[in-house]
């Protein structure tokens, strides 16, 4: 039977523990917090460790669930850590939100003393800690994943293969880019709609048929940018002129919109290096050729 060691038991570890042991799973874990300790004890008969490195002495897979990429450090390379005990066969899956460079430079670190680690954060919500279907996003080789894959699905109901080891975090840091900022976006459409007295609701159901809410990377990309057309079907000088609208309109109102004006430097850019006549999907040519030094602003 696979021995598990897993450290870090806050709101998300401990139930990720606790979803590992109702499995039958030997979990020896540890936390500087004595009490989230002695919960797992009590209530799931884990074993506890009194330092990172007793905790993973005997285990095949040890999982870290830390705040940040300083403690998965210390925890790793500090003193009785990790590195100092782990079995040579043993692998280390870090499930923690973290820099992806940090993760690299714990895997390089590891791997230069022989020792074994993939990544693997996890998409969803404390409640779905709970219940077991958090989305593992798997940063690994294929026989890393494979090793962890029964111990990793014991916490969640869905994992996605991200493409190689330190993909997984850079997956998970793109997706929460992406939904971080759209709540944000979100959050200033709907003040807008309210300070305007229009229905949020109506807004909301209306936008349900646009890229507004069905995003456009599976709308209006596909035949366009992705394709290389930038023939437009919307140009980007209409788009800088309605957001404009949108922006006067906020002035007027003393509705904030950070996330608007700044779109609109985006497009006023793009405009001015050509692409005011194509596509408004040119924006991601625009952004692309700044990433390659293509345009200096
Ligand atoms: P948390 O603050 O509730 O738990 C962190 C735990 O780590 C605590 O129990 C703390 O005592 C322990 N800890 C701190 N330093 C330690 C050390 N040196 N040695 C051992 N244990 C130590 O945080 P959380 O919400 O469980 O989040 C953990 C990770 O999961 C974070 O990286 C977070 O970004 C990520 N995450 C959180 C959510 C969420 O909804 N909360 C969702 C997805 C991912």
């Amino acid at each position: 039977m696979t021995n598990v060691a897993f450290i870090g038991l806050g709101q998300m570890g401990s139930p990720m523990a606790a979803n590992i042991l109702k499995k039958g799973y030997k979990v020896c874990v540890y936390d500087i917090n004595k009490d989230a300790v002695a919960k797992l004890v009590n209530e799931h008969k884990a074993l506890a460790a009194d330092t990172p490195a007793s905790a993973c002495k005997d285990a095949d897979i040890i999982i870290t669930m830390l705040p940040n990429g300083k403690l998965v450090s210390d925890v790793v390379f500090g003193q009785n850590g990790i590195a100092s005990k782990m079995k040579s066969d043993a692998l280390l899956v870090d499930m923690s939100t973290i820099s992806p460079f940090e993760s690299d430079e714990i895997r390089n670190n590891l791997q230069a003393k022989g020792l074994s680690m993939m990544e693997c954060p996890v998409g969803r919500t404390s409640t779905d800690a709970i219940t077991g279907t958090l989305l593992l996003l798997a940063g690994g080789t294929k026989e890393q994943i494979q090793k962890a894959h029964d111990v990793l699905m014991c916490m969640g109901n869905e994992m996605i293969d991200a493409g190689g080891p330190g993909m997984g975090i850079r997956l998970k840091i793109v997706n929460n880019y992406m939904s971080i900022a759209l709540n944000a976006l979100s959050a200033e459409a709907a003040v807008l709609c309210e300070s305007m007295g229009l229905s949020l609701d109506v807004a909301i159901e209306m936008m349900k048929g646009t890229p507004a809410i069905r995003s456009h990377f599976t709308t209006t990309w596909q035949n366009k940018v992705l394709k290389n057309d930038l023939n437009p079907a919307f140009m980007v000088d209409l788009a800088h002129k309605d957001l404009g609208i949108a922006l006067d309109i906020a002035n007027k109102l003393h509705a904030p919109l950070a996330m608007g004006a700044a779109s609109r430097e985006i497009y006023s850019q793009t405009s001015a290096h050509g692409f005011g006549r194509k596509d408004w999907t040119s924006v991601l040519t625009y952004l692309r050729d700044c990433q390659k030094g293509q345009h200096s602003n």
